[in-house]
């Protein structure tokens, strides 16, 4: 987290904020009633103003006082090359969306939430955290203004809903000071004798026109600099008359919690909370609940998840309007039926540029009859939601900094490590729970399934591959990542290409169901020409309980992306690559990687292995194979 900077020079404040952050995805979480907006100034949603944050970009004459708040309304600022600082070269915009949903407020009089950043320069006492909630507050003036190089922007300022309390950014031993009531202070308007419109008296300096339509706007009678002014006592303390209806939202938002027909899954679970301890914004990082994200504190909630029957996402299957058949682009994607073992397998080759296949995804469908079976999808389904299986959402993007975000799903690793320098630990399989290793077991059975079938499936339709992206061998899975969804978790477009992995990469998908799609980057020259990353798909299929994926061919992942988006409830997806040893130069963590990858003896029995007719192909009959298990 980035540290505070404490400004001995300024006062200790009176009180503590009642809401706080050291990281913005937190506070978002936390507090997305009314903040949950992760870059820029403003939240608001569908038109209406909910919070603002002050920060880093603060201008002439702004200023934070018990009560109130004078601002500029932020935005249009541009990189100023010389100075490498970011400032305003045009006169900000009337017509722009920050202004729209402040006139908005202004006009609505509606209360909001301002936040103050800690780097924002002008807080009147020595901030605490990096996030700090302020209060409530009311818009009382929007007027435009403009500098001494003759830019004109807008400000705001803010007054304090609740004017009877202390704020607890009042300097400590001055709580009396600056605390005014309604028609204390007035501040007079005048009447512009060119454009005929009133402009309070705002400034100490004298009277000047504050609509910027008008010849004589921002022009001080007196003569004095416009640099060189400043506000009016009367403008600073006025205090204006609350007038109903005017309901604040809490700035403690309740504990998550389960009511009536809740799994504990859906997406209002994986909001934040608020540590009702200490008060440390903190996000839902464990797939057990919450825990305090303030080292000091040791506070923690759990929501009891409810077990989510399989008999749920056939239902979720059938509901919406989802694609419940396979489509792809014919001119690229070779696609045959396959029957393995009792599943009806969909294999599909991948074009390299050249037309040579690169790669192939192979489907297997499971049947309701598949579904049901000892150690089949329903009981690993539900062995899944029993275990603990470590689950925790990890940094995505940059780790430790304050705008650090997590992946939206939950996942453990277990097996060999290779991801050196990310923030995530990986278990060996030897502490593994029986589902994880049921998982591993079943994959791996896939695995070598699809080898054989490929190779005959090539030799047969005479199909020419490209060797060193297809190995058409089989390797012990030696890494499994297990992956948990809750309701409204994408994953988008990206490939699984790294070098330390072996060719395959297959998934056995469980619980509710999702569309997985395959697009080819712009890069590879393949399929329609676009300006985005990626072109349209070429081939998309839903994939359901107990669907297994194999991803066969390293080159598929250089010239191709996949993207999975769910539908239900409640996912889990277990997915199992190989790790080559050999491409782990340091001898210590090359001896970890292969010890940690170590299969259990005897797991092979705890899979799910199809049923045990024989398979035959669905249309390749002269090339009907046995089913060797
Ligand atoms: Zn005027
Ligand atoms: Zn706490
Ligand atoms: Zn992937």
């Amino acid at each position: 987290m980035d540290a505070v900077n404490p400004d001995e020079s300024k006062p200790q404040p009176s009180g503590s904020p009642e809401v706080w952050s050291n990281g913005r995805a937190a506070l978002c979480n936390a507090v997305e009633s009314y903040f949950n907006s992760h870059q820029g100034s403003q939240y608001a949603c569908k038109g209406k103003l909910y919070g603002l944050l002050i920060d880093k970009y603060a201008c002439h004459r702004d200023m934070v006082k018990s009560q109130i708040i004078i601002t500029n309304v932020g935005g249009g600022r541009k990189l100023d090359s010389t100075t490498g600082q970011m400032a305003r070269t045009q006169n900000q915009d009337d017509a722009c969306s920050q202004l729209k949903v402040l006139r908005a407020a202004l006009n609505n009089r509606d209360v909001i939430v301002v936040i103050s950043g800690s780097q924002y320069p002008y807080f009147p006492v020595v901030i605490p955290h990096t996030y700090n909630v302020l209060d409530h507050f009311i818009i009382t003036d929007l007027w435009p203004e403009k500098d001494g190089k003759n830019i004109s922007h807008w400000k705001i300022r803010l007054e304090k809903f609740d004017l009877q309390s202390v704020s607890w950014w009042t300097p400590h031993g001055e709580e009396d000071r600056e605390q005014f009531n309604a028609g204390q202070y007035i501040c007079e308007a005048q009447m512009c004798p060119t454009c005929e419109t009133e402009s309070k008296i705002i400034f100490q300096q004298g009277w000047i026109c504050l609509n910027n339509k008008c010849e004589e706007f921002f022009r001080c009678e007196s003569g004095a600099d416009v640099d060189k002014l400043t506000y009016d006592e009367k403008f600073v303390n006025e205090r204006s008359h609350r007038v109903g209806p005017l309901e604040p939202v809490p700035l403690v938002p309740a504990l998550p919690n389960a009511e009536g027909g809740d799994f504990g899954t859906e997406k209002k679970f994986k909001m934040g909370m608020v540590c009702p301890k200490c008060r440390c914004c903190s996000r839902r990082m464990h797939w057990k609940g919450w825990e305090c994200e303030n080292p000091d504190c040791d506070f923690t909630h759990t929501v009891q998840l409810r077990e989510v029957p399989a008999a749920n996402a056939v239902k979720e299957e059938q509901q919406g309007k989802r694609i419940k058949a396979s489509s792809y682009n014919e001119k690229l994607v070779g696609r045959w039926d396959l029957k393995i073992a009792g599943y009806d397998v969909e294999a599909y080759s991948f074009p390299g540029k050249d037309g040579q296949v690169v790669g192939s995804v192979f489907v297997y469908r499971a049947t309701s009859d598949i579904r049901s079976k000892v150690n089949g999808p329903d009981d690993l389904y539900r062995a899944m939601q029993k275990e603990d299986l470590r689950l925790k959402r990890n940094p995505a993007r940059n780790p430790g900094a304050r705008v650090e975000q997590l992946t939206n799903h939950f996942s453990s690793n277990w097996g060999a490590f290779y991801k050196f320098g990310v923030l995530v630990e990986t278990n060996g399989f030897a502490e593994a729970p029986e589902p994880i290793l049921r998982g591993q077991a079943q994959l791996d059975w896939a695995h070598k399934e699809t080898i054989s079938a490929m190779k005959e499936l090539f030799e047969a339709e005479e199909i020419e591959y490209c060797e060193d992206s297809m190995t058409l061998e089989p390797h012990t899975f030696n890494e499994l990542l297990s992956l948990g969804y809750f309701e409204s978790c994408v994953i988008n477009y990206h490939d699984d290409g790294e070098k330390e992995l072996g060719p395959t990469v297959a998934t056995l998908s469980l619980g509710s169901p999702s569309i997985m799609n395959f697009a080819p980057k712009s890069s590879s020259g393949i399929g329609k020409k676009t300006k985005g990353k990626y072109g349209p798909a070429v081939l998309s299929f839903p994939l359901n309980h107990g669907d297994i994926v194999v991803m066969h061919g390293s080159m598929i992942h250089k010239h191709y992306v996949h993207s999975v988006k769910p539908a239900g409830k409640l996912r889990f997806a277990l997915t199992c690559r190989y790790i080559r040893p050999e491409t782990i130069h340091d001898p210590k963590a090359r001896a970890e990687a292969i010890e940690k990858g170590k299969i259990p003896e005897g797991i092979e029995q705890l899979a799910y292995k199809g049923t045990d007719e024989p398979g035959q192909n669905l249309n390749l009959d002269d090339n009907s194979r046995g089913n060797d298990q």
